[in-house]
């Protein structure tokens, strides 16, 4: 049976790993490796340390489908539909531009369930706090290191974190690199952002009944998302809360400062836009170094093939566009490259 490793667990490695079982079933061995405390990546949901019922998405916010990609991801789309997964966005988005013909969609338990609906359904082994070091050529297989110090062999890698993250790994990946490939690489560039979740008392009242709000005359704060608001009434007993983004230059300003020291900048930007808000009784802050992709991989190829046999590939939203179907375009592209190199 051959053993895949997909390194990252946001929404690009969980859908690689759930198509890649529906399509190998009981032939393949699927691991999924994230360094981080949980599964979603830059689709992850939130929970403040003593409260199961707040939750809060500090990255993506909800999934916008264009006509032509509802119609192209239309089985993907019903799949979390059907499954009460994801729903449409009915709450008032100030200052949304809307596209024509697209439609806008939210997730009643949190982004991070669109990734863990395809990590269930992958029936993936997922090891969380695991962080990829390095991918060394020996043979036919891939020995993968990781912070630990120690390895595993693998007959197939996949790695889906973004590209600098890629690029620093140690091993073959730099000398199995052809120029251009590199070239390609170099060239990714992303936006980078903090995010702000405020999690209030259960009894807290806003003033405001918008489910969120872009906000275009700060130079600190581009949006604001009412939690609870943005999912509709389809999330009952979900505690009040805020998520703040800031914007892309006040990002860029302070990127190299500690959360910390950044946290009470954007707190009082948000005090003086809504000076009714309550006090809340937790607060977590988050550094996005690598937010949206900005340039992505000439011509959206959906991933790069650095080794065919034994098969080592680059995947997510930087070989498309940074958003739910970016991710999904690059999964399904992931797909027959990787079928085609393994044993059925
Ligand atoms: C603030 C913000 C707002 C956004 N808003 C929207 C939106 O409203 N709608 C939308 O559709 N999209 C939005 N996006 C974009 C969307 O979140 C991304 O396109 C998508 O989540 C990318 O998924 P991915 O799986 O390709 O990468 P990631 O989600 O980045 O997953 C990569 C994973 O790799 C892990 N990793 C990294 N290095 C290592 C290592 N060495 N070892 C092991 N694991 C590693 C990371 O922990 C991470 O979990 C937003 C993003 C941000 C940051």
């Amino acid at each position: 049976m051959s053993r895949v490793l997909i390194v990252g667990a946001g929404l690009t490695g969980s859908l690689c790993a759930c198509l890649l079982r529906r399509e190998l079933q009981s032939k393949v061995h699927i691991e999924v490796w994230d360094k981080a405390r949980g599964a979603g990546g830059r689709m992850s949901t939130s929970r403040p340390p003593d409260s199961l019922s707040h939750s809060a998405d500090l990255g993506a916010q909800y999934v916008t489908a264009t006509s032509a990609y509802a119609q192209s991801h239309h089985s993907l789309y019903s799949e979390l539909q059907s499954c009460g997964v994801l729903q449409p966005l009915d709450a008032p988005i100030e200052g949304l531009k809307h596209k024509d013909g697209s439609k806008d969609y939210m997730t009643p338990l949190g982004m991070g369930s669109l990734v863990k609906h395809f990590l269930s359904q992958s029936g993936a082994d997922l090891s969380l706090e695991r962080h990829v070091t390095g991918v060394f050529l020996r043979g036919a297989s891939w020995e993968v290191q990781r912070t630990a110090g120690d390895s595993e062999l693998f007959d197939a890698v996949v790695l889906t974190m973004p590209v600098p993250q890629i690029l620093q790994l140690q091993g073959d990946l730099g000398r199995l690199l052809s120029v251009q490939q590199q070239q390609q690489l170099d060239g990714v560039s992303y936006s980078s952002r903090f995010a702000v979740a405020l999690f209030f008392p259960p009894d807290a009242v806003f003033s405001f009944s918008w489910g969120a709000r872009y906000v275009s005359s700060n130079r600190c704060i581009c949006y604001i998302s009412n939690e609870p608001g943005k999912r509709n009434a389809d999330s009952p007993g979900l505690g009040p809360s805020l998520v703040v983004h800031t914007s892309v230059p006040f990002g860029v300003e302070h990127l190299e400062q500690d959360k910390e020291e950044v946290q009470p900048i954007i707190l009082k930007e948000l005090y003086q836009l809504l000076p009714d808000l309550p006090q809340p009784i937790s607060i977590k802050c988050h550094k996005w170094r690598y937010s949206q992709v900005l340039t992505s991989v000439p011509d959206c190829p959906g991933h790069m093939t650095v080794h065919d046999q034994p098969p080592l590939v680059l995947a997510g939203d930087a070989f498309v566009h940074s958003n739910f179907d970016g991710c999904v375009e690059s999964a399904l592209s992931v797909l027959p490259a990787l079928t085609a190199a393994l044993p059925r």
